[in-house]
Formats: structure tokens, C-alpha cells, sequence
């Protein structure tokens, strides 16, 4: 039984980290997570773990509550409900000691205005006390095509370098979990090719990720095992193979597949126009692509991946996510309620 099996089944308290004697301890434990905004719950009962060098795919539809997931587990939110444990470190108990281990890349770069792209890996080493940096920002500022701006404020890069910029933060001090909400966003393909190369590579190096992304054939091509979230709760979590024996899509099946599969179509509550009216199963033409809605909603249906999907939680909506920053994960305190 994993660690998020024993959270899942009630068995154990995230303070526990480790799920035997003989494995790894795990980079980041969740148990139990809630979460909301006043009274639109943006995340419920959510408990997953992640291995050092594994890499997770998080993946939902809009609203599903991955960037609030991610929001709290890098200390940016408060935590209202749960746990979260990085590298054995309580974050409620331990925030330094927790949030030393993590970096944080998200799909909106905030670089400080006020300092270059060099001096924000001297801020970032001395932040994390990293003493011999220099040889390895080099080595990211080659890598990232950054080098010939070594020199240049922050605000003054294009977004792209903005994007670039904060993968050279995260990846200066080792850090043991990374954590990446749409982090691909904004790069030109040089910059996407460079940026999956080093994702791969760091995890070769033992760091575990969490790689959010709607870019599904990213996560299918990265990820080591998924998990779905929608409506705040997770749907399924596991490899793609699981999800197949689960039931979900085709034999066979591409994420995308599994994806339609396992999520909501969001609805209008009220009558649906004979257009938007879902067809009986004897009425579709099944498609072994999957991309087809209401195909897709019939899948999910006879194919129902397990207890966690049948209480699908209110408030998934398709509002826009919330502003979150690429500056070092240690240096944002504006933690919003
Ligand atoms: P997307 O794929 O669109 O980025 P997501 O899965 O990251 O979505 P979240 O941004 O976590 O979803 O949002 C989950 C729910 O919480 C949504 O219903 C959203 O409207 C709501 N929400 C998110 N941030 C806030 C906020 N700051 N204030 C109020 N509600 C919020």
C-alpha cells in the first residue's frame, strides 16, 4: 500500500511520510487537503504523495482546483485543511525547513523589476544558501538562452525570457520538488524543447515534480503517473496503464482519451437544446478517438473510475486562475486568504 493509499483509507496522518522501512522517503505528501474561497469549495479531501525522482502529471479540467492544489502546497495560500509534507518537513510546523526544498514555476513570471537576470541568481542562491552557484547559473543561462541578457532588468525581458528566468531560479539550488503550473507557457520552441529536456533531467537527478499542464501530450510524453483532479477532488490517480485497466477510454487510449473519460462535461442545469442533448449509448457512434462530448460523458459513465468519482464536488466553474509568481518560492510572502 502506498502512502497515498493509507491517506486515502483514513490509515495514516501525512506526518508520517513514509509508507515502509525500506522505501524512499517521499518528496511531498498531501493528506487530506481542503480548500476553499468563502464558500466555493475549490478543493476537497485531496491526498496524493510523490517520489523523489517520479514525476506527476496533474492534469483537470478548468476550475478543477490544480493551481489552488499547487497555491498551497508551495505555502503561497494558507493552509486551511490538511497536510502537507515536503521532504519530511511539515509545512504548517516547519514552513522554512518545507518550502526550502521547493521551487515553483508557474505560467506567470513576476521577475523583480529591479533586478537583473544575474542578480537574480545571486538573490536566489544566497536565499537558499546555496554557496557554489555560479558554475551551475552559467550552465542555465546557456541552456535557457539567457546569457546575453545576463545584464538586463527584469521587466525589461520579453515574456519568454521572463519564463526562462524563473526555470533558471528553480532549478539553481537542487532543489528536492518542483512544482510547475503551465510552465511551458510563453517559450518558443527552442525554449520548450530546453525546458522538457531539463524537467526529464532534474528528475534523473532525484527531484520529484509535480508538472500541471493542459498540454496533455506533454504530460503523457514527461509523466511518470497522473492525477486527475475535477471539481476539487481527485478522480483517478495512477499510471496511463491503470487508468486503462481502469476503464477509462479505449484499450489502448492516449491521455486524452482517459482524460474525457474520467471528467465532467459542465453542463447548463437548465433544459438542454436539442443541439447540447447528450444521446442515448444506442444513439452514439462511438468514437474510438474520444474527443467527441457526449461519446466522452458515455464513457465516463460506464466506466466510472472508483469511489472518489462519485461525489463530484459544486463550484468547478471556468473562471480564470489566479495570478501566482516565479519569483523564489521562499521569497513570496503574500500568502492571500
Ligand atoms: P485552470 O485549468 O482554469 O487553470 P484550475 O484547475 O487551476 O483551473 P483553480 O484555479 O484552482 O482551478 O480554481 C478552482 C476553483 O476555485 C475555481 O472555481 C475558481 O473560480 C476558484 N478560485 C480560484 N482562485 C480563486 C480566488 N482567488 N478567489 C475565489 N475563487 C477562486
Amino acid at each position: 500500500m502506498t502512502v497515498e493509499d493509507e491517506l486515502t483509507a483514513g490509515n495514516a496522518s501525512a506526518e508520517e511520510g513514509a509508507a515502509s522501512p525500506r522505501a524512499p522517503r517521499p518528496a511531498l505528501v498531501v493528506g487530506h487537503l481542503s480548500r476553499s474561497y468563502d464558500d466555493l469549495q475549490a478543493v476537497s479531501d485531496l491526498s496524493f504523495s510523490v517520489a523523489p525522482g517520479e514525476i506527476l502529471g496533474l492534469v483537470g479540467p478548468n476550475g478543477a482546483g490544480k493551481t489552488t492544489t499547487l497555491r498551497t502546497v508551495a505555502g503561497v495560500l494558507p493552509l486551511q485543511q490538511g497536510s502537507v509534507t515536503i521532504d519530511g518537513h511539515d509545512l504548517a510546523s516547519e514552513p522554512v525547513a518545507a518550502r526550502s526544498q521547493l521551487a515553483w514555476v508557474t505560467d506567470n513570471p513576476e521577475p523583480f523589476e529591479s533586478l537583473t537576470v544575474a542578480e537574480h541568481l545571486e538573490f536566489t542562491a544566497s536565499l537558499y544558501g546555496v554557496d557554489e552557484w555560479r558554475e551551475r547559473a552559467e550552465e542555465l543561462l546557456e541552456r535557457f538562452e539567457l546569457a546575453e541578457k545576463r545584464d538586463t532588468l527584469g521587466h525589461e525581458l520579453s515574456r519568454g525570457m521572463q519564463q526562462k528566468l524563473a526555470f533558471c531560479c528553480a532549478w539553481l539550488h537542487r532543489p528536492g520538488l518542483v512544482l510547475m503550473d503551465e510552465p511551458l507557457s510563453g517559450l518558443d520552441p527552442r525554449g520548450i524543447r530546453s525546458a522538457r529536456d531539463a524537467i526529464v533531467e532534474l528528475a534523473e537527478e532525484g527531484t520529484a515534480v509535480v508538472l500541471s499542464s493542459h498540454l496533455l501530450e506533454l504530460i503523457e510524453a514527461l509523466a511518470d503517473r497522473i492525477l486527475i483532479l475535477d471539481g476539487g477532488r481527485r478522480v483517478f490517480s495512477g499510471t496511463l496503464d491503470e487508468a486503462r485497466h481502469a476503464g477509462l477510454g479505449a484499450e489502448g487510449g492516449d491521455l486524452e482519451e482517459i482524460f474525457m473519460a474520467a471528467t465532467t462535461v459542465r453542463r447548463r442545469p437548465a433544459a438542454l437544446s436539442e443541439a447540447d442533448r447528450v444521446p442515448q449509448s444506442s444513439e452514439v457512434d462511438r468514437k474510438p478517438s474520444g474527443r467527441d462530448a457526449a461519446g466522452a460523458e458515455v464513457a465516463r459513465d460506464s466506466a466510472t473510475p472508483g469511489p472518489e468519482a462519485a461525489g463530484q464536488a459544486s463550484g468547478g466553474g471556468d473562471e480564470m486562475t489566479p495570478r501566482a509568481t516565479t519569483k523564489p518560492a521562499a521569497a513570496d510572502e503574500s500568502a492571500d486568504s
